[in-house]
């Protein structure tokens, strides 16, 4: 019987008042049921914003340090079980252990990072132009705020939302995915053992149309943070117009990496096979198109081939997997209808382009790592996010070139150069249209210190990570103070 798991509202673990469940499936193994999640609807939203409006005048009133407390102690549980949460987080994401395991330390680095953000909250003091007179500004959490995540990264992501929000001195409610809510209940247990609170942190699961649309029409929202499809996100942003609720929307990208003439090839291709195809390229920042220029493209080819058809395929628990499964049979759905898309618009398929059959294979959701070669702007490939292991190639005629092909399109999250032309380099970082910008390294592979966000249709409202986070999770008080009379 695959365990059951409740939502946490006020400090209990409770069932939705619907009384029904949904199934976490295992991707790579379809019959395992990873377990069972609370199918919640408003009622359930409801309850956990009246928990978490009750809790956060006492939250907000604990000092900050004190508050980042509990994040170091979360912290600690989470290293303590780090090997089983990361093999929990590839039975119900697919990704590789080590790929999991790296996210779960991400994840409790991130609580580390702003635990001590407690203690660092700064605010600053800025000279007066009046005489005895003191001026400074205060942060000031907002209040109850909702977080949304997506499934890709099931750990990594709700923690880089909850643990800013939290330790700023908001309460949270949070509804991870449906399709890995695991993780993000492991991060939110964790908090409760290491003793936050009853209310300051609640979890709601079930799907984004009944508690997704609840917490964003729920009228104690002071703030949303949503990360996930532009689809998705363009509709919250509509349906919060008018609203003085605060929102972050985190979406989607089709993100380059640009190779000059003068690039190191092999290492240009492993860059390439790293962003394109790692997490089976279900990440926000994959590298789905790569601009190479035309005195380099056949060669560059023929060394991404050579490494491409040696990586491996399968359950991402067995050792020397490079790739793991899609997360479910739409996503698989989505990638194949990418690959008959450019089939038909005319790309030329190099390598992959099928859905793997036999064996375990039969047991998930296996596609093959796939190379698109003579892709041309104007093809769908070219345009749109799939989501999956598929690589599009397209040759540049020279450096301009490669900037006006690697901004053709509507989004904006991150890109990288592979170069050693220093002047190249930097005008690349001038007037590429990305907010994440890498130079010699994968599109892919972000760190939590840093400011995370994109621009265009990638994202909106403020960044999320490093420094940045506080802003969005703060208002910000200006106090003029005389000190004489
Ligand atoms: P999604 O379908 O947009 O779902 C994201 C979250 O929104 C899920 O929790 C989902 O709930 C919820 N949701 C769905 N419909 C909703 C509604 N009508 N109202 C409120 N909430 C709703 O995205 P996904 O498939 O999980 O994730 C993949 C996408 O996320 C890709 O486009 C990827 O690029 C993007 N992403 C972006 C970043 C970034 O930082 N820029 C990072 C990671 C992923 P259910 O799960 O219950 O449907």
């Amino acid at each position: 019987m695959p365990t059951l798991f409740l939502n946490t509202i006020n400090g209990q673990c409770v069932n939705a008042k619907s009384g029904r469940t949904f199934p976490n499936i295992n991707p790579a193994s379809t019959d395992e049921v990873v377990g069972l999640f609370q199918d919640s609807g408003s009622e359930d939203v409801h309850a956990a914003f009246d928990a978490a409006t009750h809790a956060q005048p006492a939250w907000a009133a604990l000092p900050a340090p004190r508050r980042g407390e509990y994040l170091f102690k979360a912290a600690e549980i989470l290293e303590s079980r780090l090997a089983k949460l990361g093999e929990e987080m590839t039975r119900e994401e697919g990704k590789t252990l080590p790929e999991s395991k790296g996210e779960v330390k991400r994840a409790i680095n991130i609580f580390r990072y702003f635990g001590g953000e407690g203690a660092r909250a700064f605010s600053y003091q800025i000279p007066s132009e009046r005489e005895n007179v003191f001026c400074y500004t205060l942060r000031k959490p907002l209040g109850a705020v909702g977080l949304i995540t997506p499934w890709n990264f099931p750990s990594a992501i709700p923690a880089w939302k909850m643990a800013p929000a939290l330790v700023a001195g908001n309460t949270v409610v949070i509804k991870p995915a449906s399709l890995a809510p695991l993780s993000a209940y492991r991060l939110v247990e964790s908090l409760h053992e290491a003793g936050i609170p009853a209310g300051v942190l609640n979890y709601v699961t079930g799907s984004g149309g009944s508690v997704g649309n609840a917490i964003l029409e729920h009228p104690a929202l002071r703030a949303l943070s949503f990360t996930g499809s532009c689809e998705v996100g363009n509709q919250l942003q509509r349906k919060m117009a008018g609203r003085k609720v605060r929102i972050q929307l985190e979406m989607g990208g089709k993100n380059p990496t640009v190779v000059l003439r003068d690039a190191d090839l092999d290492y240009a291709a492993d860059i390439l096979v790293n962003g394109a195809f790692f997490s089976t390229g279900q990440k926000c920042t994959a590298c789905s198109r790569a601009i190479v220029e035309k005195a380099v493209y056949e060669p560059l080819v023929e060394k991404l081939l050579t490494k491409t058809r040696k990586l491996k395929v399968g359950n991402g628990l067995e050792t020397g997997i490079d790739i793991g499964p899609a997360v479910d049979s739409n996503q698989l759905e989505t990638d194949l209808k990418y690959i008959e898309i450019a089939r038909n618009e005319g790309a030329q398929l190099l390598c992959g382009g099928t859905r793997l059959t036999g064996g375990i294979y039969d047991k998930g959701y296996f596609i093959e790592p796939t190379l698109f070669a003579g892709v041309t702007p104007e093809m769908r490939i070219a345009q749109e996010e799939v989501f999956g292991p598929v690589l599009a190639l397209m040759v540049a005629h020279d450096f301009d070139d490669a900037m006006r092909l690697a901004n053709c399109v509507k989004f904006g999250l991150s890109a990288s150069i592979v170069s050693r032309d220093l002047a190249r380099v930097h005008q690349f970082i001038n007037r590429i249209e990305a907010g994440l910008i890498t130079v010699n390294l994968p599109t892919a592979g972000v760190e939590y210190q840093l400011p995370f966000g994109g621009t265009k249709e990638s994202s909106f409202g403020m960044r999320e990570q490093g420094p940045a986070a506080l802003d969005f999770y703060t208002e910000t008080r200006t106090v003029y103070l005389k000190y004489t009379q």
